[in-house]
């Protein structure tokens, strides 16, 4: 008997027609023997529209009372489903997030669990009920309401997978797995049987939109073995785990592009201690993260910054940088908007040299002129024009011999 949570995203909930066929799922594990906890998103499409009547009812909505109106998508396929698990004739319960004893913190729309307090979940198992628990949110300590950020519902099931120390925590989605890169780019992709956490949160980060990014990092600090799979197939997707020796042998294992950053550079910085600081800190304050930053020194005792944020903090970043430029007698602003960041991802990167050189290569090899570059331990990135990404990523996949066979 295992103790299994299944996820399901919002297009495998789409409708009844689907709610139906996710019974059909969780009972063919109940049947098993196995206890079945079935963590659930909203209906697909159903968060955007609660996010469009909230902008109709409020130029800035509550951000508490947002929190209440998002969290009833899930209030709403967690009762769909035990209704059908309780009409076919098996014990079912559903649980909001409070009801499960998920406590998170007060940060509306993006709070983060503090604990999970199963005994609730527990017992239902206990009595031969599965559980199904409506995702995406929780309470913080005084009770209210809150939501854990767009795509939460992953961290949810990650989150009761390790607190009930569940075997396997399966997310099921609308792609059968993870792939070395983006399909509708590269008809070449492939899907990855085992891939590390490491990598896996390389990937999340830099777009591969398949696990919210928090929920890969709890599935990394607590050791939880996720298994991404389709919901509309038996077949086997990818697991994500603990990196193990036989991973070092693959050098890239996957190939990311990122469209959704924007590039600021200020020129002719007086090259002093504490420019930097400078420029960097009311961006802090402005809760803006910043990704890339280069600096390279001119002669003359000046610099010249480059840095690269997302879109959406684009305008802001350059208000803030202007008016930076100013006081610290930078000499000009200079801004980039269609630009893409591409990635080769690999945990052999660690033990093997040259990687970097390839990618260089092959880019040259298609005339395409790098912008910036950075590393990590596990990863190379370059920024090139956006209108060439299609084509670096076709390339690096080629060079870094991940095309199917
Ligand atoms: N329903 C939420 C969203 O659309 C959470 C989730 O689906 O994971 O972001
Ligand atoms: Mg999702």
């Amino acid at each position: 008997m295992a103790l299994r949570i299944q996820k399901y995203g919002g297009t495998s909930v789409a409708d009844i027609d689907c709610i139906n066929n996710v019974a059909d799922r969780v009972l063919k594990g109940h049947e098993q023997g196995d206890q079945m906890v079935v963590v659930l998103s909203a209906m697909a499409g159903v968060t955007d529209k609660l996010l469009t009547l909230a902008g109709q009812a409020s130029k800035r909505p509550d951000k508490r009372e947002l929190d209440v109106l998002l969290a009833t998508g899930e209030q709403t396929t967690a009762a769909l489903l035990s209704m059908i698990l309780k009409d076919r004739g098996y014990h079912a319960q559903s649980f909001l997030g409070f009801q499960a004893g998920i406590r998170t913190d007060k940060k509306s729309g993006k709070a983060r669990i503090l604990n999970i307090d199963c005994q609730q979940i527990k017992q239902a198992l206990n009595n031969g009920s599965i559980a199904v628990i409506a995702g995406f949110q929780g309470a913080d300590n005084e009770g209210s309401i809150t939501t854990l950020g767009r795509g939460g519902s992953d961290t949810s099931a990650v989150a009761i997978a390790s607190a009930l120390k569940a075997d396997v925590c399966e997310i099921f989605t609308d792609v059968d797995g993870v792939y070395t890169t983006d399909p509708r780019i590269c008809s070449a992709a492939k899907k990855i049987k085992k891939i590390s956490y490491e990598e896996m949160l390389e990937m999340a980060i830099l777009g591969a939109k398949v696990l919210q990014i928090r929920s890969v990092e709890f599935a990394k600090k607590y050791n939880v073995p996720v298994h991404v799979r389709s919901s509309f197939s038996e077949e086997e997707g990818t697991m994500v785990v603990n990196e193990s020796s036989d991973m070092e042998s693959v050098v890239v294992s996957g190939i990311t592009c990122d469209l959704n950053e924007s590039r600021i550079t200020l020129k002719k910085v007086p090259d002093q201690p504490g420019t930097s600081a400078k420029i960097f800190s009311p961006l802090a304050e402005a809760e803006i993260m910043v990704d890339m930053i280069i600096q390279n020194t001119r002669s003359g005792g000046e610099t010249d910054v480059t840095f690269t944020v997302t879109k959406d903090d684009f305008i802001k970043a350059k208000e803030i940088s202007e008016q930076v430029a100013k006081e610290i007698g930078a000499k000009e602003v200079l801004t980039a908007e269609g630009i893409a960041k591409v990635s080769v991802i690999g945990l052999g990167m660690k033990s093997h040299s040259g990687v970097a050189a390839t990618m260089f290569k092959t880019l040259a090899s298609e005339n395409i002129n790098i912008r910036l570059i950075s590393t990590s331990e596990i990863r190379i990135s370059c920024v090139i024009l956006a209108k060439y990404a299609e084509l670096a990523v076709r390339s690096l996949h080629t060079a870094f011999g991940l095309d199917q066979k």
